[in-house]
C-alpha cells in the first residue's frame, strides 16, 4: 500500500538476529500506523503481566503513513512499549527528523526485542543494519553521544535517537531523545531502552515515500498549508512565541497549577511567558521536519544554548515549583534534554518534593543538595542534574512523583493519574480536560484529547469550561481523532487549524484508500479501545479513572477559577456509556465485535 514503506525491521538484542518482515497491511488499515499499529502489535506480541524492564518487553519505534511525506509536520514517530512508570501501554510521540529518516531508509517501524549483554547501538543505512558496540558512549549525555555517533558513522546527515544517563539508570521518567532536543518524553520509554542496553539508533535513508495520488496529495497539502498559516494559533501564536504562548492565557483563566496544584494562579506568570522568552533568550526558532508552524525554540542563557523550553516545561519548573526565574527554568530544561528526562514528570516531581518538604515530610538533613524551597531556581537546576545521574537524593526524585510520595507515606501529595504526573492545566477549571486526564490510557496526559482547545481557546468552538453537560461526547471525539493524528505521523498542533475531513483527505491521497470521516474516527476508536483492553489486562479498571483527591475535593483557592472542584463523578458514567463500555469501564462484547477487537 502506498505511503507505507511496507517493511518492518525486527532486531533481537539477545540473539543478535536482524530480520525484515512485510508490514501487515490489513492491520495497518485497521489501526492506521504509528501509535495505533504499534499498540496493536505490542498487545499481540507481549503477554500480560510481564516486567516492563525485563527481557520480554519489546519497544517499537514506529512511523505513520504520512511520516516523511510533504504533508506539514510529517516528521513524527511514536515509541510504543509497556510503560515502566505504570505498566500501561506507553506511546510517546516525538518530532524532529529521525522518524522521516527511518521512512527514507525503507521501514515503517523498528521492533527491538531482548537484551544485549553489553551496551550497543543499532545502525541503519537503508538495507545495511548492524548492532554495534556502544560501551564507550554509556554514561554520556545526549548532546555528546549524538556528536560522537555522527562522527563514528562518518555521516553528518544521519539522524540519532538516544537515551541519556536517566534511561541508563532505568528512571521510570526517562525519555527517548532524538535530534538532540526532541523527546518522546512520557511514560518512561527511555528506561526500556536502558533495560535493553540499547543506547541509540542511528539511521540514514536514501529512499522516499511513494504516494498513491501525488497530484491530489499536492493539492490537499497546499489547502491545509493555507489553513495552518491563516489560523491565529498555528499562523501567529505558536510561530511567534512557541508553546509557552500559553503561559499568560492559561494563567488568566486561573488554571495554571502553582505549587504542586495547591493554587491555580501565578502572579509573576508573565516573567516566564513565551513573550518574555522571545524577548530575552530566544536565539532562533527550531522547526521539526516539514513544519510551517515552527513552535520549537532554541535559547541561550549565560552562554549556554539548547532546544526549548516548551510550555509544559516552563510550567513544571516554573509555577508548579513556585519559580519565576526563567533563566533557571531554561537551565533545568537543558539538563532534562542532556540527561534524557521527561520535563513534565521531572519538574512535577520536584514540585511534589517541595510540598513534602513544606509539610515537613522530607527533612532538611536528608538532602545532599539545595533546600527544596518553593521558588528556588538553584533547586530546580541542581536537583534535575542529580536526578538524571541518580546521585544521592536525586535517585529518589528519579522515581517520579507517585513513588516518591508513596515512599514518604503521603501518596495524596502526588499530582498523578495512574502514577503519571499531570501536566499544566488545573482540571478544576476545565471540566472536559479533567475527564480526559482521568481516562487517558497512559495516565496523566494533555495530548490524548486536548480539551483546552474548545474549553479555553474556543477552537473549533467555545465551550463553557465549567460545564459538564455534553463534555463526555467531546472528550470521546477528541480522543479518537487524536489517536488518528498520532497514528498518521502528524503533529497534534495541526488540529488547531485542520478538520477531521482534512486528515481524511491527506490520508486518502497518500494511501489510495477512500475513508470518510466516520470511518477514520472508527479507526481512532479502535486504537483507543485496544489501549484500554491492554490496560484492563494489566489490572487497571474504573477505580483508576480518577484524579488526585485534592482536585476532586478542595476548591481552587484564588483567581478566576476560584471555588471550583472537578466534577468527575458526574462525567464518568456518561463517558463510559458513550464509549460503549459497561459501568465498570470495560468495553462490551458488542463494542469489541463492532471494532473487530
Ligand atoms: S508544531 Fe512544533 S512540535 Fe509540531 S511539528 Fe512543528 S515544530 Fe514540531
Amino acid at each position: 500500500m502506498n505511503a507505507y514503506a511496507g517493511k518492518i525491521l525486527r532486531v533481537n538484542l539477545t540473539t543478535g538476529s536482524i530480520v525484515t518482515e512485510p508490514l501487515p497491511v490489513d492491520k495497518a488499515k485497521a489501526f492506521v500506523g504509528g501509535r495505533g499499529l504499534g499498540g496493536r502489535m505490542l498487545a499481540e506480541e507481549i503477554p500480560a503481566g510481564i516486567d516492563p524492564l525485563g527481557e520480554e518487553n519489546k519497544i517499537f519505534f514506529i512511523t505513520g503513513p504520512l511520516t516523511g511525506t510533504p504533508a506539514p509536520t510529517s516528521g513524527r514517530y511514536m515509541v510504543v512499549t509497556k510503560s515502566p512508570l505504570n505498566n500501561t501501554i506507553a506511546s510517546s510521540n516525538s518530532g524532529g527528523y529521525w522518524g522521516a529518516e527511518l521512512k527514507f531508509a525503507g521501514y515503517d517501524m523498528v521492533i527491538v526485542e531482548g537484551k544485549a549483554k553489553e551496551p550497543v547501538y543499532i545502525y541503519i543505512k537503508d538495507d545495511q543494519v548492524e548492532i554495534r558496540p556502544a560501551a564507550k558512549y554509556w554514561g554520556k549525555l545526549v548532546g555528546e553521544t549524538t556528536d560522537l555517533l555522527l562522527e563514528e558513522v562518518g555521516d553528518p546527515k544521519a539522524r540519532v535517537l538516544t537515551i541519556g544517563p536517566a534511561g541508563e539508570n532505568l528512571s521510570p521518567i526517562a525519555a527517548v531523545m532524538n535530534d538532540r532536543y526532541r523527546a518522546a518524553g512520557r511514560s518512561g520509554v527511555g528506561a526500556v531502552m536502558g533495560s535493553k542496553n540499547l543506547k541509540a539508533i542511528v539511521v540514514r535513508g536514501s529512499g522516499k515515500v511513494e504516494l498513491a495520488q501525488p497530484d491530489r496529495f499536492r493539492e490537499v497539502v497546499s489547502g491545509v498549508m493555507r489553513k495552518i498559516k491563516e489560523h491565529s494559533v498555528t499562523g501567529q501564536g505558536l510561530p511567534s512565541y512557541g508553546t509557552a504562548v500559553l503561559v499568560n492565557v492559561i494563567n488568566e483563566n486561573g488554571i495554571f497549577p502553582t505549587k504542586n496544584f495547591q493554587e491555580a494562579y501565578f502572579a509573576p506568570a508573565d516573567e516566564i511567558s513565551g513573550e518574555t522568552l522571545a524577548e530575552k533568550y530566544l536565539v532562533k526558532r527550531d522547526p521539526c521536519y516539514r513544519c510551517p508552524i515552527a513552535c520549537g525554540r532554541y535559547c541561550r542563557v549565560d552562554g549556554e544554548e539548547g532546544g526549548g523550553p516548551e510550555y509544559e516545561t516552563v510550567w513544571a519548573y516554573g509555577s508548579d515549583c513556585g519559580v519565576s526565574d526563567l533563566k533557571a527554568i531554561i537551565k533545568a530544561n537543558n539538563w532534562c534534554n542532556e540527561m534524557g528526562l521527561d520535563t513534565i514528570s521531572a519538574g512535577a516531581t520536584i514540585a511534589a518534593a517541595m510540598e513534602l518538604y513544606q509539610r515537613g515530610y522530607i527533612k532538611p538533613e536528608e538532602l545532599d543538595g539545595p533546600e527544596l524551597k518553593w521558588g528556588s531556581g538553584e533547586a530546580i537546576v541542581e536537583w534535575t542534574r542529580k536526578m538524571g545521574l541518580g546521585e544521592g537524593f536525586g535517585a529518589k526524585l528519579a522515581l517520579g512523583a507517585a513513588r516518591l510520595c508513596e515512599a514518604y507515606g503521603h501518596p495524596e501529595v502526588a499530582m498523578t493519574v495512574k502514577k503519571q504526573e499531570l501536566p499544566a492545566y488545573d482540571p478544576r477549571g476545565v471540566q472536559g480536560h479533567g475527564l480526559q486526564y482521568a481516562t487517558s490510557n497512559r495516565g496523566g496526559c494533555h495530548v490524548r484529547g486536548y480539551m483546552i482547545s474548545p474549553e479555553v481557546l474556543g477552537v473549533p468552538e467555545q465551550l463553557d469550561r465549567f460545564a459538564v453537560e455534553g463534555k463526555a461526547e467531546w472528550v470521546k471525539t477528541f480522543q479518537d481523532l487524536t489517536a488518528v493524528i498520532d497514528s498518521m505521523g502528524l503533529c497534534l498542533f495541526t488540529s488547531f487549524a485542520l478538520s477531521a475531513q482534512d486528515y481524511a483527505d491527506l490520508y486518502n491521497a497518500a494511501t489510495g484508500l477512500n475513508l470518510d470521516v466516520d470511518e477514520l474516527l472508527t479507526c481512532g476508536e479502535r486504537i483507543w479501545n485496544n489501549e484500554r483492553i491492554f490496560n484492563l489486562q494489566e489490572g487497571y479498571g474504573a477505580q483508576d479513572d480518577t484524579l488526585p483527591e485534592r482536585l476532586l475535593k478542595e476548591p481552587i483557592p484564588e483567581g478566576p477559577s476560584k471555588g471550583h472542584v472537578h466534577r468527575l463523578s458526574e462525567l464518568l458514567p456518561a463517558y463510559y456509556q458513550i464509549r460503549g463500555w459497561d459501568e465498570t469501564g470495560v468495553p462490551t462484547s458488542e463494542k469489541k465485535q463492532a471494532l473487530g477487537l
